[in-house]
Order: C-alpha cells, then sequence, then structure tokens
C-alpha cells in the first residue's frame, strides 16, 4: 500500500504499551518474545471478515474492540494470561477517520487487558482483519474443553442471548431494542480475570462464540459425557426474554452466538467458591446444570423437556 502503509505502521508503533518480556516489538521481520519459565504458549488466532463476521457501515472503534475481545476471550476460556498479539489488516483503502477510530477501540482494550501488539500486515483488499494473540497458562494448568467429569455443575459467566438480539436489532428484524443487547454484539468483555482465576477449579470450560448448545456440545463431545440443562436457570438481558416470549423461540438464547461468556464445569463442592468469584467479578453468571454420564443434551424447561432443532452457528454448513 506504499508510503501511507509504513506512516500508518509507525503510527500504530508509536501508540503501543510494551510489556517487558518482549525483546522486540513492531519493525523488522518478526518480532522477538521471552516465554516466562514454567509456562506454556497459548496461542490463538480469529478473523473478522466483512459482510461475514460484522455489518458494512459498523463503527470501526467497536470493530477494533471485537478483533481484539475475541481473541482474549480465547485466551480466557484455557485459563492464560495475555501476553502478545498480532494484527493483520486487509483493507479497501487507506482512510485516516476510519484507521484511528478502529485503532483507539483496539489499542484501549489491548491496554486494559496488558496484551502488546508486536507485529502484524497490512494489505489492500476486501475488508477483513485477523488477530493472533499469545498468552502464558503455567505448565499443565491450562483449562480444557475435555476434562468435565460427571456430577460437575455447569455453569456461564453471564448473561446469554444478548449479542443474537443485538443482532436482529441491528438487522431490523424485530420491533425491540434494547442498548445492552447491542453492546454484548459490539463490544463484548473477555472474561480474561475470571478465565485465569478458574485455573485447578474448573474442570472444563469454553467461550461461547458459537451459541450455547453448539460451545457446550464440543464440552460434551470432549468429555465423553453428556448434561441436563435449565432454561430458565440461563441469565439473560429482560429484552431477551421479552424476544423469546415475543416470538415464542424458547430456545434463542442456546442458539444464538457471539457473547463471549465463558461456559464451565466445576465439581460441586467448588460452588460456594465459583459463586464468589463471580461476585468478586461483578459477572451475573451462575449454574444452569450438571454433567451426567449418558451422552447428548437434555434442556428443561420448568422440569420439562424441550425439543430444540439446530445446533447453533456453524460456517460451511453442508452444500455452502
Ligand atoms: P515484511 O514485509 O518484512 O513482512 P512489513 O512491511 O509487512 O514487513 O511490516 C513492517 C513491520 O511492521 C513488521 O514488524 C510488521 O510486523 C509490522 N506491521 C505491519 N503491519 C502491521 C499492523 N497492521 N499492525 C501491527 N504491526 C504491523
Ligand atoms: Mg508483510
Amino acid at each position: 500500500m506504499g508510503q501511507g502503509e509504513f506512516d500508518l505502521i509507525r503510527r500504530i508503533a508509536a501508540r503501543v504499551s510494551p510489556r517487558q518480556e518482549t525483546r522486540l516489538g513492531i519493525g523488522d521481520d518478526c518480532a522477538l518474545v521471552q516465554i516466562p519459565q514454567g509456562h506454556e504458549l497459548a496461542i490463538t488466532v480469529d478473523t473478522m471478515v466483512e459482510d461475514i463476521h460484522f455489518l458494512k457501515g459498523t463503527d470501526p472503534g467497536h470493530l477494533g474492540h471485537k478483533l481484539l475481545a475475541v481473541n482474549l476471550s480465547d485466551l480466557a476460556a484455557m485459563g492464560a494470561e495475555p501476553l502478545w498479539c498480532t494484527l493483520a489488516l486487509t483493507l479497501p483503502e487507506l482512510d485516516p477517520l476510519w484507521i484511528e477510530a478502529f485503532l483507539e477501540g483496539f489499542l484501549s482494550l489491548a491496554k486494559s487487558h496488558h496484551i502488546e501488539l508486536i507485529g502484524g500486515d497490512t494489505t489492500q483488499g476486501p475488508r477483513a482483519m485477523t488477530v493472533q494473540a499469545l498468552g502464558k497458562v503455567p505448565t499443565g494448568q491450562a483449562l480444557r474443553r475435555s476434562h468435565a467429569k460427571v456430577g460437575d455443575l455447569i455453569y456461564v459467566s453471564g448473561q446469554i442471548g444478548g449479542a443474537g438480539l443485538g443482532l436482529k436489532i441491528r438487522q431490523s428484524l424485530t420491533t425491540l431494542s434494547d442498548k445492552a443487547a447491542i453492546d454484548a454484539l459490539e463490544c463484548p468483555t473477555p472474561r480474561t480475570a475470571l478465565g485465569q482465576d478458574l485455573r485447578g477449579i474448573a474442570h472444563a470450560c469454553i467461550d461461547i462464540s458459537d451459541g450455547l448448545l453448539a460451545d457446550l456440545g464440543h464440552i460434551l463431545s470432549a468429555s465423553k459425557v453428556g448434561a441436563s440443562i435449565d432454561i430458565e436457570a440461563i441469565p439473560q438481558l429482560a429484552s431477551v426474554r421479552s424476544y423469546c416470549t415475543l416470538t415464542g423461540d424458547i430456545g434463542f438464547p442456546l442458539m444464538s452466538g457471539d457473547d463471549y461468556e465463558l461456559c464451565f464445569t466445576v465439581p460441586s463442592d467448588k460452588r460456594s467458591q465459583v459463586d464468589s468469584l463471580l461476585r468478586q467479578h461483578r459477572l451475573q453468571g451462575g449454574v444452569i446444570g450438571v454433567i451426567v454420564k449418558s451422552p447428548g443434551l437434555d434442556v428443561q424447561q420448568g422440569g420439562k423437556a424441550l425439543q430444540l432443532k439446530g445446533k447453533g452457528y456453524e460456517h460451511f454448513k453442508s452444500g455452502t
């Protein structure tokens, strides 16, 4: 992208908050880092493409925030502490106002979660951006999807379905309106501190990106167990409850994605410890069910079994 690209990279580099483990940040062919002793590196990458993951015209500050937030959420789900990230930007043009707002959203979240931007790539093309994030976790202590045990309580860290409703509102598919739902969609808060505090407490953990049903499903299949959950126990915004009542779509909070809350399982004797952790982090999460031996997910509503269609949002569904 020529001179503009190098100006942009210089501007980005000037605003980064460095970490002491970084030997060399933005500016050379590679970044160099020192992996802290006694730790494993947790590595994740996520891409957001215009018209697939976000609507054209979305506030660039929210995009910058969300792009980093979804990666921080993956680190949180493993119990990892964020350290570094890289940013690959593909942009149709170098629009200074758009870029300024995007960087502000991205770098202010980076600062508050102490993650340093150490490199990236800038190319011209249809708008898409990718972040790779790296975090540290004490050796052997990462939270995995595969370690849920029969009898574990299943928790979510906060309200579910808000982002899905936010998308319906943005797409004018409902007459309801709720700023909290829009915020859940556009400015999700990664549960970074909670994820780290769950090390040594949670047996299994995942972040909810594709929908509770799909993501809890990943824990169940990886752990070779089943679950019984009560839909009425799922924490939800009042607006989400109204949406479900108005449309009759009771399963909505199970199917809708993008909330970036954690879903985790803990042995029942850890309940009071986890409840006080949630209070300490000012989170509105709670127990939504229990891990059982027989495979599959049994969804109850006030003691009655529910039949649900679909499994949340999947890319590359058959035939596409
Ligand atoms: P190269 O051609 O050697 O890959 P680039 O010209 O692409 O180098 O990048 C120069 C430096 O700027 C590198 O350190 C790279 O990591 C960094 N960089 C490029 N684009 C970005 C970006 N969007 N965000 C952060 N750093 C970037
Ligand atoms: Mg390059």
